[in-house]
């Protein structure tokens, strides 16, 4: 096995790694460049999944929204809130029926306005 790594010398692979790194430099000032979070201030790095902030018009983690909205509700044990799609969130309540749980939108949160789409997603379409 030795003789096997000697006959590959390790040059080989510091060139391929000298190949990936203009790549890796322009993931890096895409990041740098990440509009800040209204709610904590962070990067948003993952535009892709960004939510509206409702004031501010700017995007928003994902997690900051849905983490405002449960503090904005009142969620019983047997409640939480999910994503719904077209920036709408439900507080779903799960019950169980007859031995099967099941579960209901208990209310439904029109968070994002998706139309018209907003600036800042814009860019990612
Ligand atoms: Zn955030």
């Amino acid at each position: 096995m030795a003789n096997f790594n000697k006959q590959h010398p390790k040059k080989r692979y510091d060139k391929d790694d000298s190949r990936q790194r203009p790549n890796y430099n322009k993931k890096f000032n895409r990041l740098k460049n990440a509009p800040l979070c209204p709610l904590c201030q962070k990067s948003v790095r993952d535009l892709y999944s960004a939510i509206t902030h409702e004031s501010s018009n700017q995007p928003a983690h994902f997690d900051c929204i849905l983490k405002m909205l449960r503090e904005m509700n009142e969620l019983s044990g047997n409640e939480k809130i999910c994503y719904l799609g077209n920036g709408s969130f439900g507080i779903i309540q799960s019950r169980n029926a007859a031995g099967k749980l099941r579960f209901f939108i208990r209310k439904r949160l029109n968070y994002e306005e998706t139309d018209p789409v907003p600036e800042w997603r814009k860019k990612l379409l």
